[in-house]
């Protein structure tokens, strides 16, 4: 990975973290500044290789743990979705949508 893209994904997690406070959006697991990096992961929540750019917005991301972030790959797995991690649910849960992503990714 080239440092400028590493630089962009670790904005990207920056601003996802601090947007949804440190929390899992899909059980409300706290994590805290010294423990968020192997707690939460940021998920696309738009496939990267959907997405313009990457799709490395915070209107594209969402902070899951490990364990909800197994279900919200599910979508991209092909596999059944469990009820509330649907792309169009996680969308929801941050106030964005899929239009709104790929708007602020092509700038
Ligand atoms: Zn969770």
């Amino acid at each position: 990975m080239s440092r400028s893209k590493q630089e962009v994904r670790r904005k990207f997690r920056a601003a996802v973290f601090a947007r949804d406070e440190l929390t899992c959006r899909g059980c409300g697991y706290a994590s805290t500044p010294e423990r968020v990096e192997e707690e939460l992961d940021a998920h696309h929540i738009t496939d990267r290789h959907e997405m313009p750019n990457g799709g490395y917005v915070a209107e594209n991301g969402i902070s899951l743990c490990a364990a909800c972030h197994q279900k919200a790959e599910a979508h991209h797995c092909g596999d059944a979705v469990p009820p509330g991690f649907a792309p169009a649910e996680l969308y929801a849960i941050i106030g964005s949508s899929e239009e709104t992503a790929r708007a602020a990714s092509e700038d």
